[in-house]
């Protein structure tokens, strides 16, 4: 079974979701802060969450969510339509549309994807990048659902007066670790069965060899 690599672009667009409440952005090739206006490295994981744990980043969202913070207005436009609306109207609805981001994207794209509740026909070669994703960002998810806890069962008050029900981050948290045991057990035997020169474990996936062309040696030349 040919092993599925993830490319820098799209490992990077999905930290960018993955993130966006913490102001992580990317232009395809790096990832950048846009509350601290730097770059981040972007090889590791975990260079990632370093860059998230810092005071410094710490204090600018903090900042960053008690003020209107008008410098950063305009990069934070373009990619939070309807930001600049809400924070208008009252501090408080920053924070909360987050959660009902964060708290949807979790929902829909993360379980219901994986779960694949719509019954769609998702190729072989594209699952298994969604299973290996779920596996590298689990613990990530399953300490944001965990932060979100006490919010269970109060009502989602979009701040654009859209009707979304109740926060429902135990149902996730169960269906987070369902989907857990689950992939992790289908990576293993996977695993088992592949190639194993790499001592991966949990199929994270292995960042030393991005985007192998595959291109076959006789290729078109214009
Ligand atoms: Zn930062
Ligand atoms: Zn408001």
């Amino acid at each position: 079974m040919p092993k599925v690599k993830v490319s820098q672009k799209t490992k990077l667009q999905l930290y960018q979701w993955e993130f966006k409440g913490e102001m992580i952005s990317t232009d395809n090739e790096i990832l950048y802060c846009r509350v601290c206006e730097k770059t981040v490295g972007c090889e590791k994981r975990f260079q990632v969450l370093q860059h998230l744990n810092t005071n410094i980043h710490k204090e600018n969202i903090k900042i960053q969510s008690t003020k209107s913070a008008p410098v950063q207005k305009n990069s934070i436009l373009s990619k939070n339509p309807g930001y600049e609306q809400i924070c208008e109207r009252c501090p408080g609805d920053i924070g909360r549309y987050n959660d009902i981001i964060q708290h949807e994207t979790l929902r829909v794209a993360v379980c219901g994807m994986l779960e694949n509740e719509t019954s769609l026909t998702i190729p072989d070669a594209l699952s298994e990048v969604m299973d290996k994703t779920f596996l590298e960002f689990y613990d990530y998810y399953d300490s944001s659902v965990r932060k979100k806890l006490h919010l269970h069962g109060q009502h989602m008050q979009d701040p654009f007066g859209e009707e979304r029900g109740t926060f429902q981050y135990r149902n996730i948290l169960t269906r987070l670790q369902a989907l857990h045991a689950k992939l992790s057990a289908k990576c293993s035997n996977i695993g088992a069965l592949g190639d194993k020169t790499t001592s991966d474990n949990e199929c994270s996936s292995d960042d030393s060899d991005l985007d192998q062309p595959d291109e076959p040696p006789d290729s078109v030349n214009s």
